[in-house]
């Protein structure tokens, strides 16, 4: 059977990858492939024999890859294949808590699955695609390209839930019980679920969810309160396997509302745990980084650029979407990515790492005051310079040209010759677009199509902005 749509969604469940496709009719089909992530794991030879013949390793086979970006030569290491992403996890500790923590380097550990999924098959979220199922596997046919700005995207239809609770202590609290339910579709109609008992109100929104069949779910605080809050009123009610809001079957989940702080761009912010409805994009705008900016325009054209899912992507930090970018280069060069246990998220935005690393040449001014001042602005400077001279953490003092003609000024240290970096490389497409962007806007009448373009290029400047550490370097 053959399916022509969007990709909307997507998720890994236990073998196989579930892709939730929007078709030009406005219906969602659910596709499954049959599919399992893969782990790497780097060290002597013999070593990784003995690992290989280990009861707890199954299903592994040797293959060569760069174990670093800008590696001459790639090495023999072992890649075993794992049920998901947590058993990735705990596959990696093992390995290393049995080796005494030394020998082995592991790889591709904590990628989430989608991700990785969409670098191997040259897909990215709202692509649209032709999905053939034949035997328990998908073949894709890509029917849209990442480099085209003249995108079609499907019509999606929004609705936005509010809900309200009896409240017994000031402030609200998973104890209350439920007073009732709004939502507010896209032609501001507002319905309103506030008869019968909690349980009936439950079920009525899992009712009118199946019946309006939204495929974005606006909330104000969904991760932190609504939906755990939900979740927690239905098991009360001895309902949860029947409060189902997503388009796959399974019910909301209860989950521990926690959250992790991060530091970005100088301030200590914090993210809470996402709440999913399979199948559906859940839009929270108080945990929402980049649609809170430049909109749902801008959150479709990181998601699709950067091939980050719609829903990663609206909770990410910009450093997130800018590494998604970069993990995909590197799969399509063969290139490993490190295991990172914290994944720190302390990016600095490149002007703070010119100023933290004062190798460059700095004009200092005279003071005084001075009429008829000029100023000049450059477009994205640093990733601009970063792309023309191939500046990238394996491609500076690269050890194979140490010759290069190409040299950094003053330091004169060489800059790879033989390497396209990974860097310079993941900035061409972000950049290229933001300029074409900003040129239709500029040559645009028409009113809506210039916010368009200006969110979408403003949601690129974003991710510019953010530096571009390696986690090879
Ligand atoms: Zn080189």
């Amino acid at each position: 059977m053959k399916h022509l749509g969007w990709i909307l969604d997507l998720y890994h469940k236990t073998g196989q990858m579930v892709v939730w496709l929007k078709k030009p009719d406005g219906k969602c089909v659910r596709l499954t492939d049959s599919w399992k992530p893969r782990i790497h794991v780097g060290g002597n030879y013999r070593e990784l024999i003995d690992l290989a013949c280990k009861s707890y390793v199954e299903n592994s086979i040797f293959v060569d890859k760069f174990e670093r970006a800008g590696d001459i030569e790639k090495s023999r290491v072992l890649e075993v294949v794992v049920e998901n992403d947590e058993e990735a996890a705990k596959l990696a500790r093992r390995i290393q808590r049995e080796s005494s923590y030394s020998n082995f380097r592991l790889y591709d550990v904590d990628i989430p699955s989608p991700q990785i999924y969409l670098y191997q098959k040259d897909l990215f979220p709202l692509a649209l695609v032709e999905a053939e199922e034949k035997d328990e596997k998908i073949e894709w046919t890509l029917r849209d390209s990442r480099e085209t700005i003249d995108y079609k995207l499907p019509p999606l239809r929004k609705i936005r839930l509010e809900i309200k609770t009896r409240k017994n202590k000031r402030v609200r609290t998973f104890e209350d019980e439920l007073d009732s339910l709004r939502i507010i579709t896209d032609d501001e109609e507002t319905l309103v679920l506030d008869s019968g008992s909690e349980e009936e109100k439950l079920l009525s929104l899992g009712q009118t969810f199946n019946e309006i069949d939204p495929d974005i779910v606006i909330t104000e605080g969904g991760d932190s309160f609504i939906f755990p809050y939900l979740a927690r009123r239905a098991h009360k009610n001895g309902m949860l396997n029947r409060l189902v809001l997503g388009r796959d079957p399974s019910p909301l989940r209860v989950y521990e509302v926690q959250g992790h702080s991060y530091f970005s761009y100088g301030k200590i912010l914090y993210r809470e745990t996402a709440a999913r409805l399979l199948g559906r994009l859940h839009i929270d705008d108080h945990n929402a980084f980049i649609s809170a900016d430049c909109g749902l325009e801008g959150l479709f054209e990181i998601s699709r650029t950067c091939i980050i899912p719609i829903q990663r992507a609206s909770r990410a930090t910009i450093g997130t979407n800018m590494t998604s970018l970069q993990f995909y280069h590197a799969v399509k060069k063969n290139v490993l990515i490190p295991w990172n246990k914290n994944q720190p998220e302390e990016w600095k935005n490149s002007n703070e790492l010119v100023i933290a690393d004062r190798g460059g040449f700095i004009h200092e001014p005279e003071t005084g005051i001075y009429d008829q001042v000029g100023e000049l602005d450059f477009t994205s400077l640093y990733p601009t310079i970063m792309r023309d001279q191939n500046l990238s953490g394996e491609t500076v003092k690269c050890k194979c040209c140490p010759n290069s003609l190409r040299r950094v000024p003053e330091l004169d240290y060489n800059i790879c010759d033989r390497w396209r970096g990974i860097v310079p490389q993941s900035l061409e497409i972000l950049l290229d677009r933001r300029s074409r962007y900003k040129q239709l806007k500029k040559d645009e009448k028409d009113e809506l199509k210039r916010q368009k373009y200006d969110a979408r290029q403003s949601a690129l400047k974003w991710i510019l902005v953010c530096s571009f550490r390696l986690p090879w370097i």
